[in-house]
């Protein structure tokens, strides 16, 4: 049996080095591991099967509202990112350029797509000629390159992977409705199958995406109190379809420019199910995405009939629609349990000769970790699902409990600066200035996150300037 405390030595300390323990957990569960191209990652196998249950969920949705996917290509004439003003000036720094073929250089050099408005753009402005055209209801599942100085594995890397709504409008109202719709699907998507509390509101204009006129986001916050932005959906105007000349022919006979959103989320979603979850012995996955929702360890397997309890009981669990593993390696059970509690497998069954006499299975939760049950072999898929079910909204009600007491309501900056340097999300009144923001920025490390739709006052006066306060918002530092 190996000892009590083995996990220690695979991975650092979560309470004493954070960043570490994200990296040791993220390589050595096999998740990720990194690119030879600097700033790039590889997405293991383990780690893509996360994000295709991920893909999944989010698919399911996108379908349910009304939504259609398609591909574009990932190459885009350079001239068609100079087009939107604030698009350029917000992408041109961190975009990859293809610039010679061979030995030949191009005519005109070509952007690896940073994000596709541009692209989708210039095809709508083909596609959208009358209001009967309308809406337009398009998503993309899609690679992106951005050049980022700073990269760690799925939070900020130079290639990763995403999916982009583009939709197009009749009216100003219908594309903020959209906006606002898809918003609430990542904040239902990220509460029920990821188990993360989500602060959903508007950015500022500091911290809004380049062309929109405004940026709405879910802020999540991970176990050493900072945030993570894990969505977007960006209200675009008519911003988009000015730039690139996308007019349609209205019942009123006249031509009009229609109204735009786009909405994003990638990767890194996976970091925020890593950093709003883990523990000290490494990862714990939500049910509803992990790769392996339980593992059959089984015990003694060399005595008769122990392999064909556990494969038949594996069948019946598979049959139920649940994600399972037995791992019948030569390894000992210690070490099989530690290392599925590493990679975060949310239940682990034991079945041995005693167990099977008895006709039990010895179950053990991952947040629940040290505590053992047995349930009945009977009716175990059952058994199993209504577990992986309470294993859920544990998870959820520990992350909200866990941001609710790391949110502070701030009058001062000293108040603001204590907050955020000690592991907390700040709530406080501001100005709407974009100074403050600077000067909170320069000061704390810390930014704005968003302002949320509950707008009750919790003062009168900028935390900062202490002029007359516009709105609510939350500040932390983030990643
Ligand atoms: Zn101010």
């Amino acid at each position: 049996m190996a000892k009590a405390n083995e996990f220690v030595k695979d991975i650092a300390d979560i309470n004493a080095d954070f960043p570490q323990w994200y990296t040791d957990v993220v390589l050595k569960t096999g998740l990720v591991d990194y690119g030879p191209v600097k700033g790039t990652m590889v997405i293991r196998p383990y780690g893509y099967a996360l994000w295709e249950n991920i893909q999944r969920e989010l698919d399911d949705r996108f379908k349910a509202t009304g939504h259609e996917n398609a591909y574009f290509p990932m190459l885009i004439p350079y001239s068609f990112l100079m087009k939107e003003a604030e698009h350029v000036e917000g992408f041109a720094p961190e975009v990859a350029l293809v610039t010679h073929v061979g030995d030949t250089e191009l005519p005109e050099k070509l952007v690896v797509r940073p994000t596709s408005e541009t692209i989708i753009g210039h095809m709508y402005s083909k596609w959208v000629q009358s209001y009967r055209d309308l809406p337009v209801l398009v998503n993309q599942w899609a690679n992106v390159v951005r050049w980022e100085k700073t990269t760690r594995p799925f939070l900020r890397t130079s290639e990763f992977l995403w999916q982009e709504g583009h939709t197009v409008h009749a009216t100003r109202e219908e594309a903020e409705d959209e906006t606002l719709k898809m918003l609430g699907v990542y904040e239902e998507f990220s509460r029920n199958v990821l188990a993360i509390p989500m602060f959903t509101g508007k950015k500022s204009e500091k911290e809004k995406f380049a062309g929109a006129e405004a940026t709405y986001s879910i802020e999540a916050m991970m176990l050493d109190g900072k945030s993570l932005q894990s969505g977007t959906s960006h209200y675009l105007s008519d911003n988009f379809a000015r730039a690139f000349d996308i007019r349609f022919l209205d019942k009123d006979g006249t031509h009009k420019y229609p109204f735009q959103s786009s909405w994003g989320v990638s990767t890194r979603l996976i970091g925020a199910v890593i950093m709003a979850h883990g523990d000290e012995r490494g990862l714990k996955l939500p049910p509803y995405v992990a790769p392996i929702q339980t593992v059959i360890i089984p015990i003694a397997m060399h005595k008769a009939g122990v392999l064909e309890k556990v494969n038949e009981i594996k069948t019946n669990l598979e049959r139920a629609g649940i994600r399972v593993k037995v791992d019948a390696t030569d390894n000992s059970p210690g070490w099989k349990f530690n290392e599925y509690e590493m990679k975060g497998v949310p239940l682990r069954l034991e079945i041995g000769p005693r167990d099977i006499e008895s006709g039990v299975a010895t179950v053990s939760r991952r947040d629940k970790a040290g505590e053992k049950f047995t349930v009945p072999l009977y009716n175990i898929a059952d058994s199993v699902n209504l577990l992986l079910k309470e294993i859920h909204e544990n998870m959820y009600q520990t992350a909200l409990e866990f941001r609710n007491s790391h949110v502070k309501t701030v009058q001062t900056m000293q108040e603001l600066g204590d907050a955020v340097n000690s592991g907390n999300f700040a709530l406080s009144m501001w100005c709407g200035e974009r100074d403050c923001e600077d000067k909170i920025k320069e000061q704390f490390q810390a930014s704005s996150r968003n302002m949320p739709f509950d707008q009750t006052p919790v003062g009168d006066k900028c935390v900062c300037c202490g002029k007359k306060a516009k709105h609510k918002i939350y500040w932390g530092k983030a990643y």
